[in-house]
C-alpha cells in the first residue's frame, strides 16, 4: 500500500490547490474551504439541536474552557453515528460539561449506555445538571478519575469487546494509551473516533514541535500503519479520526 508523503502548495488558499507526492503524482484538494459564511448557512441549513443542547452551549460559553467543547454540527454527527451503528454500549473520554456525551446519548436507544470518564468533578457537575434535564442521565455512567486508570478497571473487569463505539477527547499526549486500551474494549465492527486531530492546523506546520502537536502527528501516524484498524480523517470541526476495529 502507498503511502503519501504529502506537501501543500496553497498560493493563499486560491483553489486549484494541490497536494502532490512529485509531478506525476497530484492529488486536487476537493475539501471545501470554510467561510463564515458558508458555515452559518451550513449550521442554519442541517443543525437540529435540542432546546437543552442549545441551553448547555449558552452556559458553557460563559466558562473560560468553553473552546474545549465540541462544536454542535459534530455532536450531530456523533449522534448520526451512534444511530447508524445501533450503537447500544458507548464510552467517552473527556467529558467536561457534557455536550459530546448529550449528543451521543441523546441518540441512543432507551436501554442504551454510555460510560463518560473525566477527571474533573467541577465541570462534570454541569454535564449532570444538563444529562438530567434532557431525561436521558439514567443512560450515561459517570466514572472521575484519570481516565486510563479508569479503562485499566473496566479491562480487569473484563469489559472485552463490549462497547459499540468510543470516543476519545481528553488529553492528547495520552490518546495512543487510551487507543490501546479501547482496542480492547470495542467490539469487532466498533467504531472509535478521535478528536482534535486536524488541532487547528498545528500538526501541518513542522516549526510547531509542542508535546501535544508532537503527539497527535504520531498518533494519527500510528493508526494509519496499524492493521487491526480501518481508519478515516475527517476534516469536520478541528478533525476527526474514525477507526473501525477489524
Ligand atoms: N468532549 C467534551 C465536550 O464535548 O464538551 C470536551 C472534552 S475536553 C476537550 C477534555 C476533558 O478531558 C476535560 O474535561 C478534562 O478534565 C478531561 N481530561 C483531561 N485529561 C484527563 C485524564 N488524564 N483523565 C480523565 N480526564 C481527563
Ligand atoms: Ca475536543
Amino acid at each position: 500500500m502507498k503511502h503519501y508523503n504529502v506537501s501543500v502548495h496553497h498560493p493563499r488558499n486560491r483553489v486549484p490547490v494541490f497536494v502532490t507526492t512529485n509531478a506525476k503524482d497530484a492529488i486536487s484538494m476537493k475539501s471545501i474551504q470554510l467561510t463564515e459564511q458558508l458555515y452559518s448557512y451550513m449550521l442554519q441549513a442541517s443543525l437540529k439541536e435540542t432546546p437543552v443542547q442549545s441551553e448547555l452551549r449558552e452556559t458553557t460559553a460563559l466558562l473560560p474552557g468553553s473552546v474545549m467543547q465540541i462544536p454542535p454540527e459534530q455532536g450531530q454527527f456523533m449522534g448520526l453515528l451512534t444511530k447508524l451503528l445501533g450503537a447500544k454500549n458507548c464510552i467517552e473520554v473527556g467529558v467536561y460539561t457534557g455536550y459530546s456525551a448529550l449528543s451521543t446519548a441523546l441518540a441512543l436507544p432507551k436501554d442504551g449506555k454510555l460510560l463518560a470518564l473525566d477527571s474533573d468533578p467541577q465541570n462534570t457537575k454541569i454535564a449532570r445538571k444538563f444529562w438530567k434535564k434532557a431525561g436521558i442521565s439514567e443512560r450515561i455512567d459517570l466514572r472521575i478519575g484519570p481516565a486510563l486508570e479508569t479503562l485499566d478497571q473496566l479491562i480487569a473487569e473484563g469489559r472485552h469487546n463490549s462497547f459499540d463505539m468510543a470516543f476519545i477527547d481528553a488529553d492528547k499526549t495520552e490518546y495512543q494509551e487510551y487507543f490501546e486500551a479501547l482496542m480492547i474494549l470495542l467490539r469487532p465492527g466498533g467504531l472509535l473516533i478521535a478528536d482534535n486531530v486536524l488541532w487547528s492546523g498545528r500538526v501541518a506546520d513542522k516549526t510547531a514541535v509542542d508535546e501535544d502537536t508532537v503527539a497527535l502527528r504520531a498518533f494519527t501516524l500510528s493508526l494509519r500503519d496499524d492493521h487491526r484498524i480501518s481508519t478515516s480523517v475527517l476534516p469536520i470541526a478541528d478533525g476527526l479520526l474514525l477507526a473501525v476495529k477489524l
